[in-house]
């Protein structure tokens, strides 16, 4: 069978398997160099005629069965791995932007990658354009003045916008940009950023994807040509994924189809309570009709994720009341776990900006970040509703 058109579930569980054929679970190869018994046969791999490993910060077996499961999953041309979703993003950046390139993206970024378009990039000479997320007229503007990259996150962390990939994708190409999409909160499961027009796409590995909070990761899948510049990079960065976490991502790839389809159901119907409860006071969530970007979400997405995000009626004093009062949630930084995590986007996504920067981005300080987890979702329910009726 044709391995671009079997579903989604079959492809988390086969995608990269087979390994030398003789193996039902990936074995983890922690060897940092690979042998050779002639000269020969190993220059011909060094120079890529012949296909084979010699040093595991470049390649490596265990880490390339990882990188083959998410380039289907995402239909790309190839993909490569990094130490972290951070590694894929700085890496990804830096060999795509020089002094003097511009970049186009939104307000709404992941913090880490906020602090990227706002420290880390300026002070090498990168031109930085960081648009209303909400305004799509104007972003697409801002786009056809002439830029080098597009860099899109849908939706994004942690007010939920959703933006528009295949409309601004195509202002990109009109005026020769490439565009990166991070597709963490959606996973591919909800959504395929390359069939949208994106050229590449890259994913918090750490989140959904491993789906246990147990190991972090980095991937990058696309066009080959981009994919191998920022694997090059990343050979000498050295940011590499290492074989047992590249290992346990896999692992908790198999069930991503499953557990998604859950957390997209428990994440609808949470949302829905919050929505009709008094105490709170906006919820957003693209599965909800009255989110404004719910229409362009049913076109791009065929589910709307398990991250949902929420302000009480009241301050953040209130906000960490509640929080504390949740039984069946981590108060923890990250996201996309088999177990429900919770936190404000002053701990979290967040963490690493100021409160004047936080502020210019128009991240709420009293919201509160919902990461749904695989539970009962009556469970989860009446736990926010006990936590709700003490504060
Ligand atoms: N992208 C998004 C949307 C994220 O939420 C995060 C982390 O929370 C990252 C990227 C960075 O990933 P990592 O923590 O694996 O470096």
């Amino acid at each position: 069978m044709d391995s671009k058109t079997i579903g989604k579930s079959t492809q988390s569980v086969w995608g990269g398997e087979g390994f030398d054929g003789k193996y039902i679970a990936t074995p983890v190869v922690r060897s940092v160099a690979f042998a050779y018994d002639d000269v020969d046969r190993w220059e011909a791999v060094a120079v890529g005629e012949q296909k084979g490993h010699i040093y595991s910060r470049n390649t490596n077996p265990t880490v390339a069965v990882l990188e083959e499961k998410i380039r289907l999953l995402e239909g790309g041309e190839a993909a490569t791995s990094f130490a972290t979703g951070m590694g894929a993003i700085s890496n990804t950046l830096f060999t795509l932007l020089k002094p003097g390139s511009r970049v186009v993206s939104i307000k709404d970024t992941y913090g880490g990658t906020s602090k990227l378009f706002l420290d880390f990039l300026p002070i090498r000479g990168v031109k930085v354009a960081l648009y209303d997320t909400t305004d799509l007229d104007g972003l697409e503007a801002c786009i056809l003045q002439g830029c080098d990259v597009v860099y899109l996150e849908s939706p994004t962390n942690p007010t939920l916008k959703v933006v528009d990939l295949s409309r601004l994708s195509i202002a990109a190409r009109k005026v020769g940009a490439l565009v990166v999409v991070d597709n963490t909160f959606a996973t591919p499961i909800n959504q395929n950023p390359l069939a949208l027009g994106a050229d590449l796409v890259l994913h918090s590995a750490t989140k959904f994807l491993c789906g246990h909070s147990d190991a972090m990761g980095g991937l990058l899948t696309g066009r080959a040509d981009l994919v191998k510049q920022v694997f090059e990079y990343r050979e000498i960065t050295g940011a590499s994924l290492q074989a047992d976490a590249a290992y346990l991502i896999e692992r908790g790839m198999k069930t991503l189809a499953l557990r998604i389809e859950r957390q997209n159901s428990n994440a609808q119907k949470i949302a829905m309570y919050l929505q009709n409860h008094p105490k709170v006071a906006d919820v957003f969530y693209p599965g909800l009709p009255t989110h404004p970007g719910h229409e362009l979400a049913k076109q791009q997405m065929s589910g709307f994720g398990g991250m949902l995000s929420f302000t009480l009626d009241g301050t953040f004093e209130k906000v960490k009341k509640l929080l504390s009062k949740l039984t069946y949630s981590h108060m923890a930084a990250s996201l996309g776990s088999v177990g429900t995590l919770v936190g404000p986007p002053r701990t979290t996504s967040h963490v690493e900006l100021t409160d004047a920067q936080r502020a210019a981005l128009g991240i709420p300080e009293a919201l509160i970040r919902f990461s749904v987890g695989i539970e009962n979702v009556e469970d989860l329910i009446a736990d926010v509703d006990e936590a709700l009726a003490k504060i």
